[in-house]
């Protein structure tokens, strides 16, 4: 089985509990709408020989990134991140110098982004090191930006450069920690403020962050909005080779659809306000599932998928 096929049947066992006013499975975050507000939760793991090897990334660095990628879910919503419960699973050998580096790194990204931390588990392990993070937001309820949101005829755009992660993975398998691109794989930027900023502009549609690469994470907006989309390849800011650029996934920028007649004013205040801009890579289409990629404007019969787990 996939690690989609499992979540869909998790899904699916699910389906006859109370939703008790939750919104479910299936975005970046569950969202409770509370009056005009809405709380968001998410969760997210990093475990030891998957997201990380011990001896090619510092602890400070898995610090700051396990707290990075789950800040990004919440502001991918359009939300706010206000506190983070931390459980952790720790080989003996993790509970001297690592344990204390890696919550340096987490407080410290904390503190920069104003979060809490409002509790969490710690147990021991018998095999590798295993973080988990669960995270609160809470936003106004009409800035909350769903990945089925979008619309047939909306631009679709990526708030930043895409690649640099993947390449980075690569030099680290390669042994080559202290490059450039190693350095962004650690050192994920989640677009926090970019996200809470674009939940409050009405003209973007659905949003969500890219985890598994632009390839694979079209699709969820694709699927869950009944839409289509066509990709322009010459359009995809990367910092590395398409493919890497396209399928690799963990670069954590902002992947968002926006109503096509509202475009330039959404990209020229983003621009304003981060000094960077908003990149247009396509649009979305009324054929659903359709996803199309394009050079000079015609589909080519190259083929990309992002990163899978199993
Ligand atoms: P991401 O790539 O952003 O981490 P995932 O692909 O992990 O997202 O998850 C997709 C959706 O499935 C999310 O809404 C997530 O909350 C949900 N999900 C993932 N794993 C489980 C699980 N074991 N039980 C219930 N829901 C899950
Ligand atoms: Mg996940």
């Amino acid at each position: 089985m996939t690690e989609f096929g499992l979540i869909d049947s998790i899904a699916r066992m699910c389906e006859t509990l109370p939703a008790n006013g939750w919104e479910g499975i299936g975005d970046d975050c569950a969202v409770l709408p509370l009056g005009d507000e809405a709380l968001v939760v998410s969760a997210d793991m990093l475990a030891e020989g998957v997201h990380f090897l011990r001896h090619a990334a510092a602890a400070r660095e898995i610090g700051r990134k396990s707290l990075a990628v789950n800040l990004s879910v919440v502001a991918a919503m359009g939300a706010r991140p206000g506190a983070t419960v931390l459980s952790l699973s720790l080989p003996q050998d993790a509970m001297d110098g690592w344990i204390e580096e890696f919550m340096a790194g987490y407080t410290e990204l904390s503190a920069e982004h104003g979060v809490a931390l409002v509790g969490g588990d710690t147990t021991a392990s018998a095999a590798g090191i295993t973080v988990n993070v669960t995270v609160f937001g809470r936003t106004p309820l009409a800035n909350i930006k769903r990945r089925s949101a979008a619309v047939a005829g909306d631009i679709v755009a990526v708030a930043g450069r895409l690649g640099a992660s993947g390449a980075g993975l690569r030099d680290i398998l390669n042994g080559e920690c202290d490059t450039p691109a190693a350095h962004a794989h650690m050192n994920p930027e989640a677009q926090i403020d970019e996200g809470i900023w674009l939940g409050g502009r009405a003209e973007v549609h659905a949003m969500m962050d890219v985890s598994d690469g632009v390839a694979s994470d079209i699709r969820h907006i694709m699927e869950r909005s009944g839409v289509g989309a066509d990709i322009e390849l010459e359009k995809v800011p990367a910092d590395a080779d398409l493919r890497t650029a396209l399928c690799a996934g963990e670069d954590y920028k902002l992947l968002l659809t926006v109503a096509a007649d509202g475009f330039a004013a959404v990209a020229a205040g983003f621009e304003t306000r981060f000094g960077r801009p908003l990149y247009p890579i396509g649009s979305t289409t009324a054929d659903a599932g359709v996803l199309r990629w394009l050079r000079d404007g015609r589909p080519t019969a190259e083929e990309f998928r992002g990163f899978v787990h199993y």
